[in-house]
């Protein structure tokens, strides 16, 4: 190792423990902030995918992420309207092995907090934080509290970050999410992600998440897309008329309804789509959303959360100089994430969104395109993340 330095992260999500695990584990001296009492994740289920298993093989993870997880082959989305798949993905199309993992956020992020705080990370809860100093390598909390300096500052504070920018426009739709137990009778394909879509404007899906620990029942996630200013009214009425629509929609889902009793089990997530133009800023590095905010259409966010941190871990390897490492650390990810914001910005309005004509031509010419060659292995390697190579910037090798 080159040298030690003091790297202060501010937020404890999935970038900000993945890069405390790996910067402490190299023997520098990390603290963590965020705002929770006790740290714990927002959300309900996520999807993995061979990117970020990578990165958690790597951090010697991989074998408890998959414990806790469910392989998921396939994502298989029909239009209501025309009954045709709209969404057709098989990760084998790519490579024979070659799967997502749904996994519930409680269940990773338990697994990279073990990870931060075994590596010698030193978490700080309750500490919300409002500004940076980027010249300075400090950090101001909510209460006036001055942190640092630090050699390093890495914002890790998610979407809505007080240290990036703003996006122009917020996007009009979010969803609600809930993370139930398998239904013991069940229509639902325990190795796929299953939507059903009418038009753009309403969508559903059922996730395999796993476990909340090993040996617990199996769990799914369940999540019904929804316009932001549509959430009040949802919230004001009984939650029979939402189940009324969720289950005309997706009459298979009854069983999972039937689990949801009340409004407060629905996570509301309002989806962001943003990518801040100045990733490094003096001694201040962005990381994951903080960074690169999207919707979850393509399933990218955690993995490339994963990736910023081990790419920042691996840039200051042996690297002296900081702003050199920053560089390199620019370098390695700025081409993946670009693509991504792109073709994540692309594919949300095709699932979500109003207009009548997106929809129609998704229903009428995405279907039968899907199987046609060369498609298969494209939309595999797309949703697996591959495009861009971005493991292998970093010399990282997919294990599938
Ligand atoms: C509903 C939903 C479903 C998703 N599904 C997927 C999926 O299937 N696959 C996928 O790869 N990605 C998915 N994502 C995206 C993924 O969750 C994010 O991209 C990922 O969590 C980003 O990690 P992060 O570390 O940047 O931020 P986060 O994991 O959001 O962590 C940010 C942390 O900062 C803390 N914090 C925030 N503000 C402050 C503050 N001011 N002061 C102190 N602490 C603060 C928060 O408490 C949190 O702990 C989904 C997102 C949503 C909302």
């Amino acid at each position: 190792m080159a040298q030690q330095i003091s790297i202060g992260i501010a937020g404890a999500g999935i970038g900000g423990l993945a890069a405390a695990a790996l910067l402490a584990g190299e023997g520098h001296r990390v603290t963590l902030f965020d705002q929770f009492e006790a740290a714990g994740p927002v959300g309900s289920g996520l999807m993995l995918q061979e990117t970020g298993l990578a990165v958690l093989g790597a951090m010697g993870l991989r074998a408890q992420t998959e414990a806790l997880g469910t392989p998921i082959a396939r994502l298989h989305g029909i239009s209501v309207d025309t009954g045709r798949a709209v969404l057709d993905v098989r990760y084998g199309a790519l490579r024979e092995g070659l799967a997502g993992l749904g996994i519930q956020r409680a269940a990773l992020f338990g697994l990279l907090q073990e990870a931060a705080v075994t590596a010698g990370a030193r978490l700080v809860p309750a500490t919300r934080m409002i500004s940076a100093d980027a010249g300075a390598g400090t950090l101001t909390d909510a209460g006036g509290g001055l942190h640092g300096p630090y050699d390093l500052v890495i914002d890790a504070l998610g979407v809505r970050s007080p240290l990036s920018s703003a996006p122009r426009e917020e996007l009009a739709y979010g969803a609600l999410w809930a993370t139930l137990p398998w239904p013991a009778t069940s229509a639902f394909d325990r190795a796929a992600l299953e939507q059903r879509y009418e038009a753009a404007r309403k969508m559903a899906g059922v996730m395999p998440s796993g476990r909340a620990a090993a040996g617990a029942p199996d769990s799914l996630t369940y999540f019904w897309s929804i316009r932001a200013d549509q959430y009040e009214a949802f919230r004001a009425t009984p939650l029979s008329h939402w189940k009324d629509a969720a289950c005309h929609l997706w009459p298979e889902t009854e069983a999972l309804l039937h689990q949801i009793t009340d409004h407060d089990q629905l996570t509301f997530a309002r989806y962001r789509h943003r990518t801040h133009p100045r990733a490094v800023e003096g001694r201040l590095v962005h990381i994951g959303d903080a960074w690169h905010a999207a919707s979850p259409q393509l399933g990218q966010g955690a993995n490339m959360a994963l990736l910023d941190a081990y790419a920042l871990a691996h840039a200051l390897h042996g690297e002296a100089r900081i702003a050199a490492a920053l560089r390199r650390f620019l370098k390695i990810r700025a081409g993946h994430v670009r693509l991504y914001q792109l073709m994540t910005w692309a594919f949300t309005p095709v699932y979500q969104s109003d207009g009548a004509l997106t929809p129609w031509l998704r229903d009428r010419l995405a279907a039968p395109m899907l199987r046609l060659w060369p498609a298969p292995p494209l939309l595999a390697g797309l949703v697996a993340g591959g495009f861009g190579a971005p493991l292998k910037k970093m010399a990282l090798k997919a294990e599938c």
